[in-house]
């Protein structure tokens, strides 16, 4: 299944009466399908037959992650489970996991929002494809999986870990495109500079990387570590996983798969809808599910839109790599910053590996941000002064950029458990209560 070229490159305003349409069906679908939905709609006095324009989405009510918890496992279902044909649930980092109800229909359309991804990343029938995603419940796996066999690519489903087995099977099949997160590219790009296999060398060309925020400095690391292109892929289980949004060749933005799923960005304090090119909370409407649609879903997930002609002429809008979640967001004296800030700041540093941590807690009134990262080998083996030194580097550095005050705290190799899915890069240990 190649990209979709009448839809990739529709022009915006044929898309937008497509989009319209599906949106008012969408609306007319849950509102009669879903009791939820239906009280909600009935609490703020609208029916589906409110929307006569694609800017009265702004109308509807927002879902929030705690809505799909409290409804679990399939009160948000439009159908009954004997159409269900298959069923995900989220990894529950942060909490717990909340379903993914699929249809027929919906996973065929999955399977082309994801083939689109794949075939934006350059890669062909003729390519030999490693996906180390996990294969299970969490969409990523099964996602990738269905869409490269739907393209003819020879798979490789190897899920996530085995790291050993990873690096022998790439060797061993010659695969030449490698799907996981990015931080397990990382993983094993370092577990092979230490089983002595140059990675650089073998047939591995391009990876699609995503499910967590990684930095544009993370994705140039990977990209020199590997000798590879580093594609990405955003999405969620709450509108079907991977294949939400995807980056092409020239990895400028992510388009928004935007004939299946209506962007907004809004501040995520007042919850006003922003115009395009500012930054904020980015919420969904999916437009042709059947079996669990979603009304206005809040990702927590911090970017901005923007529309210009694309790569290939596609027409989609397109959004910035995610800055983080708003759930990760820290406020450091005062001043609000993201993980990714950090991380970006700290790949700068050319005496510290790309393995860090943060760990925020209290002292006295203020919050405290503890960095926890790795010295290369040679640097922290120099002794206490060097160390020190180096401490003092990325602190100052941090400060510079950021005005924020940390602690450095230089850690030894293999002292930050290593990924092999999304990486946990923030500790909180503040009380609940004070967060
Ligand atoms: P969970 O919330 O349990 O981790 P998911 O596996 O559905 O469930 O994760 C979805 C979230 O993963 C997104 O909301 C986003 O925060 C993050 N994510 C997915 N892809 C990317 C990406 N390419 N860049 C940044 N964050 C991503």
């Amino acid at each position: 299944m190649p990209w979709n070229e009448e839809f990739e490159c529709m022009p915006v305003g044929k898309l937008q009466k497509f989009q319209l349409e599906k949106l008012k069906e969408t609306a007319a679908w849950v509102y009669a399908k879903i009791p939820f939905y239906k009280q909600k709609f009935d609490e703020q006095g609208i029916t589906p037959d409110d929307i006569k324009n694609l800017e009265d989405v702004a109308k509807l009510p927002m879902t929030v992650k705690n809505d799909l918890r409290d409804n679990y496992p399939f009160g948000l279902c439009a159908v009954p489970l004997k159409e269900v044909v298959r069923v995900h649930a989220s990894s529950g980092t942060t909490g717990k996991p909340i379903t993914g109800p699929y249809t027929k229909e919906d996973l065929a359309q999955w399977t082309e929002c994801m083939c689109r991804n794949i075939w934006a990343a350059g890669i062909r029938k003729e390519d030999v494809v490693q996906n180390a995603y996990g294969h299970g419940l969490f969409t990523g796996g099964l996602g990738f999986h269905q869409a490269v066999t739907a393209m003819d690519c020879t798979v490789v489903p190897t899920s996530a870990g085995m790291t050993e087995r990873q690096i022998t099977l790439l060797q061993d099949f010659g695969s030449n495109v490698l799907f996981c997160t990015p931080s397990y590219a990382l993983t094993i790009a370092e577990r092979a500079e230490e089983m002595k296999v140059d990675i650089r060398s073998l047939p591995v060309r391009v990876g699609v990387f995503g499910a967590e925020p990684w930095t544009v400095q993370m994705r140039q690391e990977i990209e020199e570590r590997m000798g590879i292109k580093a594609q990405e892929a955003y999405g969620l289980t709450e509108l079907c996983g991977p294949g939400v949004a995807y980056d092409a060749a020239d990895q400028n933005g992510l388009y928004i798969n935007e004939d299946h799923f209506l962007a907004e960005v809004v501040d995520p304090q007042t919850l006003e809808p922003l115009p395009l090119g500012e930054k904020g909370e980015l919420i969904f409407t999916s437009l042709q599910r059947r079996a669990m649609p979603m009304i206005r879903y809040r990702t927590k997930d911090i970017t901005r839109l923007w529309r210009e002609p694309g790569h290939n002429g596609r027409t989609f809008v397109r959004m910035d790599k995610i800055y983080g979640r708003s759930d990760d967001m820290l406020i450091i004296s005062g001043v609000n910053v993201f993980p990714s800030q950090i991380e970006a700041l700290l790949l700068e540093i050319e005496e510290v590996e790309p393995q860090y941590r943060l760990i925020v807690r209290k002292k006295g009134y203020l919050d405290q941000l503890i960095v926890q990262v790795e010295g290369k080998s040679e640097v922290y083996e120099a002794g206490d002064k060097r160390r020190y030194e180096i401490e003092g580097k990325i602190a100052a550095h941090i400060k510079g950029m950021l005005g924020i005050s940390v602690e450095v705290e230089l850690v030894e190799a293999k002292f930050i458990a290593r990924s092999e899915g999304k990486a946990l890069r923030v500790v909180d240990e503040r009380p609940k209560q004070l967060r």
